[in-house]
């Protein structure tokens, strides 16, 4: 089969599975809670009618309103259906140099994927044995720079001013900060845009917003950025934002208070969380998000994770270097919680 010489072979990402069947399921850092109320009074309201029409193509709904919600210009701002679809715009329209772009060994697992996919060469910069970040490791020469803030899988927080010292360091490359989890207790960058036309910190509606089903992701920067961002999306698919999802996420920012006391109710749960985990005898980093990335202390985390998964608890497992020790545990419901500890409890007892 000749034709195969020329297909662009790549080894995708494996996302966290999706059972079909009622599980505790803390495997893919979603929210526990439902959106906003007022999302389903849109919902109820929406006129089908209004389907037959494209949606507006720079999905201007949801871009004034995070442009309200964040205080900056709609230049500013650059949705996609997710923040993977941000992120993977970002890659094409940045990452161009035939220079490495950088980021940690232990990050978010689709950054490698994307630069493959892209034919980008890339490099990794170990994480340090408390999986923190050394800013020394990002300022040679590069093609482009990202990480999460906080990073994933590990959950650890890494200062404004730490990544302000990497984006004044590379002025020429653009540095991506991707924000997915911010909103859990860290400090967001997006303050620096004004000051560094090389900074894009991307954010989610996936986790904080509880929205991981409607795909919507954003990214601020500097308006040079964002013009260049726009200009390939709208060379490969105009209208990748849905009608509804426009509305729906533009009605979500509205209930700051919903929004607030959600990611209050997670945090509070993480902490309590934090008690239990270590009472059971795990160790981890300190976690900023809305999971933890915990090791046990006496049983394999790969035989914990099967054992979970028997009793109908799905939590994520990697089998590869460094972190086949872990257990990446999403933050539910405090009833989830207690049901986890119970089944670990056991597990660890015999
Ligand atoms: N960045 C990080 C670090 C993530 O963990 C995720 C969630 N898998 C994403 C980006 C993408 O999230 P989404 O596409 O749902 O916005």
């Amino acid at each position: 089969m000749g034709w195969e010489n020329n297909v662009r072979k790549v080894i995708p990402y494996t996302p966290g599975e999706q059972p079909k069947e009622k599980v505790i399921k803390l495997n893919t850092n979603e929210n526990p809670y439902p959106p906003a109320r007022s999302v389903r009074d849109i919902l109820d309201n929406f006129d089908i009618s209004d389907m037959r029409k494209y949606p507006p193509p720079n999905a201007d709904i949801l871009v004034n309103a995070l442009a309200e919600r964040y205080k900056l210009k709609p230049e500013q701002i650059f949705v996609g259906v997710g923040s993977d679809d941000v992120i993977s715009m970002a890659f094409m329209t940045f990452f161009n140099s035939d220079k490495p772009i950088l980021f940690p060994d232990i990050t978010y697992s689709f950054y490698d994927v994307w630069a493959d996919v892209y034919r980008i060469p890339y490099e990794t910069k170990p994480l340090t044995a408390d999986f923190r970040i050394n800013p020394d490791d990002y300022k040679g020469e590069n093609g482009g720079i990202i990480f999460p803030n906080p990073n994933a899988p590990t959950g650890v927080l890494e200062s404004v001013d730490m990544i302000e010292d990497i984006i004044k360091a590379n002025p020429d490359s653009v540095v991506i900060i991707d924000e997915a989890y911010i909103d859990f207790g860290g400090k967001s960058c997006i303050d620096l845009i004004n000051k560094y036309d090389n900074l894009l910190v991307v954010q989610t509606f996936s986790k904080s917003r509880s929205m991981a089903g409607m795909r919507i992701g954003f990214a601020v920067g500097n308006e040079k950025l964002i013009k260049y961002m726009n200009d390939v999306k709208f060379s490969i698919n105009s209208y990748t934002m849905n009608i509804l999802t426009q509305v729906c996420g533009a009605e979500a920012l509205k209930d700051e208070k919903y929004f607030t006391d959600t990611v209050n109710k997670i945090i509070d749960t993480r902490e309590r969380s934090k008690i239990r985990l270590k009472e059971l005898g795990f160790e981890f980093p300190d976690s900023m998000s809305n999971f933890i990335f915990a090791k046990p202390n006496k049983i394999s985390a790969e035989f914990i994770f099967e054992e979970l998964k028997k009793r109908k608890i799905f939590v994520r497992y990697w089998n590869k270097p460094i972190i086949r020790d872990y257990l990446r545990i999403t933050i539910g419901t405090d009833e989830e919680m207690d049901n986890l500890f119970e089944a670990l409890g056991a597990i660890l007892n015999g």
